[in-house]
This record gives C-alpha cells, sequence and structure tokens, in this order.
C-alpha cells in the first residue's frame, strides 16, 4: 500500500482498542495502556422510555432487584449477539468513556474485536456492524480462540500444535493451532452460565431451595470444583422454601455443589475429547509435550485442569489471568499490525480490512 501521510498522522493520534466482546464481561484493551475497562455484559433498560439506566458493573449489581418498568439484560447469549441495539449501546459507552479519558479530542480509534469460532456470516457481520456504529474508523475481527492463545503466549505460528480450552459465560470454545491457523475446533454451548443453573436446580431439587442466578454464581466460585479438593469447603446459602415460601439458609458442600455441576464438566470433557480424536497423530505428539491451556473464567474452577488431565492423560494447565487472555492477545495484533494481521478474519464480500 502507498504511503498516505495523511493515515499516517491519523495513526499517530489514534487510539486502537482491542474490545474482548465476552457474554459474561467485556473488556476493553487499549494499546500503550492496558486494560482500562473490565465489566460485566450486562445493561439496564427502562422499558417504557426504552432508555439504558445503567452498564456494566452496575447493571449487574441490579439483577433480580429491578421494579417492574425496568429490566436488566445480557445483550449476547451462546457467544453471539442476541440483541443488536443493546449490543451497540454497550459498546458505544464502553469505547466513549476510553475516548472521554483522554485529554485531547481524538480521531475515532481502529477496533479489533474477539468472535467466537464457527459463528454465521451474518452473526460477524452483526459485530462488525456494531462496532462501526459504536464509532469505530476501522474494525478488525479475531476468532476468540486465536487471540486467547496469543494471550495465553502460546507459540501458535510455531509448527508445532498448541490447544486452548477457553470457558466462557455462554460457551465453551476448544481449538487446536499449528502454523497460525485452527486445525480443529469445537464450539459448545455449555460453559459457566450452564453451571450457574447446575446449582440452582441442584439446591431446587435436594432443597427445595430457590436462590437467584448470581447466588449460584457465588456458590460455584467459593465452593465449586470438578475434581474432589484437599480439603472440602461448606458454604451457608440463603434463598427461599419453596414449599414453606419462606427465607432459609441451608449449609452446602463442596462435594454436593461437585456432583452438581459434574454433567457440565463432562461435557466440557467429552468435547475436548472429541477435538483430540479429529487432530493427526503428529499433533497429538506436540500436545503431550505442551500440554492443554485452559483460559476463560470458567478455567478458573477449582479442580478442573485436574480433572482434565485425569481423563485425558494430558498435561493441563490455566493461564495465567485467564479472564483477561482474550483482551491481550487481540491487543497483540497492534503491537505488530503488518505481521500479526494475518489472524484477523475477513468479511465475506470483503477483505479483513475495512474501512469506515
Ligand atoms: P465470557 O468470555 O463469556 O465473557 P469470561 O471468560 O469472562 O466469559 O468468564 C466468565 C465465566 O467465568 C462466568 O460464568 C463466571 O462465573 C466464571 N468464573 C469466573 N471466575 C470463576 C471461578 N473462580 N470459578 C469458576 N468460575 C468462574
Ligand atoms: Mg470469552
Amino acid at each position: 500500500m502507498a504511503f498516505n501521510p495523511f493515515n499516517w498522522l491519523l495513526g499517530l493520534f489514534s487510539l486502537d482498542i482491542a474490545i474482548d466482546l465476552g457474554t459474561a464481561n467485556t473488556l476493553v484493551n487499549v494499546r500503550g495502556k492496558g486494560i482500562v475497562i473490565n465489566e460485566p455484559s450486562w445493561v439496564t433498560i427502562d422499558k417504557r422510555l426504552r432508555q439504558p439506566i445503567a452498564i456494566g458493573l452496575e447493571a449487574k449489581e441490579m439483577v433480580g432487584r429491578t421494579p417492574a418498568n425496568v429490566t436488566v439484560v445480557r445483550p449476547l447469549r451462546d457467544g453471539v449477539i442476541s440483541d443488536f441495539a443493546i449490543t451497540q449501546i454497550m459498546l458505544e459507552y464502553f469505547i466513549g468513556k476510553v475516548h472521554e479519558q483522554s485529554v485531547v479530542p481524538l480521531p475515532r480509534p481502529r477496533v479489533i474485536v474477539g468472535i467466537p469460532t464457527g459463528v454465521t456470516e451474518v452473526e460477524k457481520r452483526a459485530v462488525y456492524d456494531a462496532v462501526m456504529a459504536a464509532g469505530a474508523r476501522q474494525a478488525f475481527l479475531i476468532e476468540e480462540p486465536i487471540a486467547a492463545a496469543l494471550g495465553a503466549g502460546l507459540p501458535i505460528g510455531d509448527i508445532h500444535g498448541s490447544m486452548v480450552v477457553d470457558i466462557g459465560g455462554g460457551t465453551t470454545e476448544v481449538a487446536v493451532m499449528s502454523m497460525s491457523g485452527v486445525v480443529a475446533s469445537r464450539s459448545l454451548r455449555v460453559a459457566g452460565d450452564e453451571m450457574d443453573q447446575d446449582v440452582v436446580q441442584y439446591l431446587r431439587n435436594k432443597y427445595n431451595l430457590l436462590i437467584g442466578e448470581s447466588i449460584a454464581e457465588q456458590v460455584k466460585w467459593k465452593i465449586g470444583s470438578a475434581y474432589p479438593l484437599p480439603v472440602e469447603k461448606t458454604m451457608d446459602v440463603r434463598g427461599r422454601n419453596l414449599v414453606t415460601g419462606l427465607p432459609e439458609t441451608v449449609q452446602v458442600s463442596s462435594v454436593e455443589i461437585r456432583e452438581a455441576l459434574s454433567g457440565s464438566v463432562q461435557v466440557i470433557v467429552d468435547t475436548v475429547r472429541d477435538a483430540l480424536d479429529e487432530i493427526p497423530p503428529e499433533i497429538v505428539a506436540d500436545l503431550m509435550d505442551v500440554g492443554i491451556c485452559l483460559a476463560g473464567g470458567g478455567g478458573l474452577l477449582q479442580g478442573l485442569a485436574d480433572r482434565i488431565s485425569d481423563e485425558l492423560k494430558l498435561r493441563v494447565w490455566v493461564a495465567e489471568d485467564p479472564l483477561t487472555c482474550v483482551a491481550r492477545g487481540a491487543g497483540m495484533i497492534f503491537e505488530d499490525f503488518d505481521r500479526l494481521s494475518r489472524y484477523l478474519v475477513g468479511l465475506e464480500r470483503g477483505s479483513t480490512r475495512h474501512s469506515a
């Protein structure tokens, strides 16, 4: 491409932003600054005025506590945009917030955003359009497992294979990569949210105790596990007894929650096994050296690495700071755009680069 002094100047002053638009959390990584936003992907809406009232953490705290005319929604479900207008509002807010933090007025930013593997052309287009509509000058897409692998420091440009299992809120993404490309992948709609539902169901069936999703999530964080713990734990859980209708506190043990989560955990393990079945033996041999890397918040479930390792006879390790891998990995593209832009995904009827 010919040198364009205008673009060069624009590049000097504009922001480069990598966004991990997750079903559970949205992270914004600004080149030169690092992760400046890390908030739940929730939006509170006034139904009558059709206006957002709160976005991010503030919105998540309102879940289950809103009056009739107010609703708290997650605009992404199962990894893809389920509510375009609200996704756009959320992106505009986060991108706007980054812009506000700068002292001088800046040109509109270049944005890279992560998408799950195996999404349709229409779904890709929706993410792209939402980012552009939210005020980007240029938008690029990257497959989340590739970003996660870069963020986790895996040598995916190498001829040796690597494997990432990214367990988020809505989806689990399994990908085997080699020579900068995806060799095999699986996307599964069982991840953190499903585990929260498992906890809700379990306590309802066993104790007639009704609890909300966010309490279920806290139970999972504190005492959830996928493998026997060195010291099993207990926790008091508050809810409503469905028979008496009265508030009740029940003491729950980590053994029980492990049982509650076992179905979802097994599905994840089986999906990783399926992906392994599909790859050539050379890459299996590589994985015996380097192991499998867990990323995403679900990777923090206690004992999950041990459980997968035990069943699949491979070393399994959790990436450093697994919740930020995708945002950090996507951000790395801007550090060396000419070399790393090959990891970006194109949209049909166009190249990988899209300008407004
Ligand atoms: P997404 O990419 O879909 O936004 P994240 O990678 O941010 O998802 O992960 C969010 C999920 O990780 C949530 O379901 C959350 O409950 C789960 N999670 C976060 N921390 C832990 C933990 N310590 N133990 C188990 N699950 C966790
Ligand atoms: Mg994610």
